[in-house]
């Protein structure tokens, strides 16, 4: 956000908003394994989740650092954004590759919270990390594209009407470059459903309504394409980055709610005659945490600078996704270690936290890829895949 006084009128706003969001509500939606749908109501009317989108268009035009210090706050505030954070890392696809007509048509939608682009379907059972050995196939049929195949683990397709959506259109043993032949289209599932498209909830251990999406001849509008055919992995890739940043801020967010909420028990817990925090072998793993967060934080906002300056941050992005997700994991073993017993219970909110935030060294893409790219990209190592 280039504006302090902007920046902390949106983040007065999250604070508040989030604050009608208390652990019961989310100790609830657990319990249901229900979506949030109050709380992504909230966002949408306060116009939180449309600062990506152009004023133009209805939203707030801001840039990547807001989005991602908006989610930030969300996640410091003891709620979680995983509901709704697609409609972020998406909207750079949309936005720098769609055409006109598709910017005109979805965005002001979007911006208004009547339509939702909430799922991104990238990731399918056979390929995994290796996105380019998808094969859910789109073949074009005249005005048409026929989609056959299936996704796993495409999460809040039950609640968006939009999907950004990967296919091959190009077998990858026809193409000289396995990163071709992959195209983006942005699909309206409100109408796929039931006509091609069958979406199946996965049960994980937190509430994250992922799915698998199973893909029967679903005919789908040409114009539904993004961008050109075949070129569909590099805008991906964009948006890739976007998410990688976003998703880090999340874990910032995490890691300061895991600070506070360790500082107050260690503050107020006495064991032995004295609060625990006076113990060093108490008060030195926040104190750890705490600096672990804050050079995590650093590395997110530096890669976000980057991104909206049109810079390259493949680099940093992928280290800000790395630290801060291990920032945040270590800050919640912290939390729970601290926490005694206590950590355990469901009405403290930290084991939820705790299971929510371990996903992000695996989800959106995991350690082990993260630093394969450093490696060889950055340090110029050997290819180790
Ligand atoms: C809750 C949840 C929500 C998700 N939401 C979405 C979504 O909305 N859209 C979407 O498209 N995807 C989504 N994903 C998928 C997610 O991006 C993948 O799970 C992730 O990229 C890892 O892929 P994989 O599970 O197939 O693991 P695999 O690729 O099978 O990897 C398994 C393990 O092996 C390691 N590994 C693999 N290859 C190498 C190598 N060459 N060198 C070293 N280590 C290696 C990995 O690091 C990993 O630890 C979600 C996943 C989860 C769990």
């Amino acid at each position: 956000m280039g504006h302090d006084s902007e920046h902390d009128a949106v983040l007065e706003t999250v604070r508040r908003l989030c604050a009608g969001f208390p652990g019961e509500y989310w100790r609830a939606r657990d319990r249901e394994r229900s979506y949030p749908t109050e709380f992504v109501q909230a966002l949408t009317e306060a116009g939180l989740l449309g600062v990506l989108i152009p004023e133009s268009y209805g939203g707030s035009g801001l840039g990547l650092s807001a989005a991602a210090a908006i989610l930030e706050e969300i996640h410091a505030s003891g709620c979680n954004a995983a509901a709704v954070h697609a409609q972020m890392y998406t909207m750079g696809t949309v936005l720098r590759h769609g055409s006109q007509a598709q910017k005109s048509q979805w965005l002001p939608k979007i911006a208004s919270g009547e339509v939702r682009l909430q799922a991104f379907g990238v990731t399918e059972p056979g390929a995994g990390t290796d996105t380019t050995a998808i094969t859910t196939q789109a073949v074009r049929r005249g005005e048409s594209y026929v989609i056959n195949g299936q996704k796993v683990w495409i999460s809040r397709a039950e609640h968006s009407d939009l999907m950004i959506l990967l296919a091959r259109t190009t077998p990858r043993d026809q193409t000289t470059k396995k990163t071709d032949g992959l195209s983006v289209f942005l699909l309206d599932m409100r109408e796929a459903v039931g006509r091609g498209l069958t979406i199946k909830p996965i049960r994980t251990m937190f509430n994250h309504a992922t799915t698998e999406l199973f893909f029967d001849d679903l005919e789908i509008p040409a114009d539904c394409l993004i961008g050109e055919e075949g070129k569909g992995f590099r805008y991906i890739l964009d948006g890739m980055n976007a998410e990688r940043i976003l998703i880090a801020a999340e874990c910032i967010g995490d890691g300061r709610w895991f600070v506070d909420k360790a500082r107050a028990y260690a503050t107020n817990r006495v064991v032995f005659g004295r609060p625990i925090g006076q113990n060093q072998g108490v008060q030195f793993p926040i104190a750890r945490a705490y600096a672990q967060v804050r050079a995590a934080k650093l590395m997110t906002y530096e890669a976000a600078a980057r991104y909206e300056a049109g810079e390259g941050a493949g680099e940093e992005a992928n280290m800000a996704k790395l630290l801060a997700s291990e920032a945040s994991w270590a800050a919640a073993d912290m939390c729970i270690q601290t926490h005694g017993g206590f950590g355990f219970a469901e009405e403290y909110d930290v084991e939820r936290k705790f299971r929510e935030t371990r996903l992000y060294q695996v989800a959106p893409i995991s350690t082990n890829l993260i630093l394969a790219y450093l490696a060889e990209h950055v340090l110029g190592l050997p290819r180790s895949y």
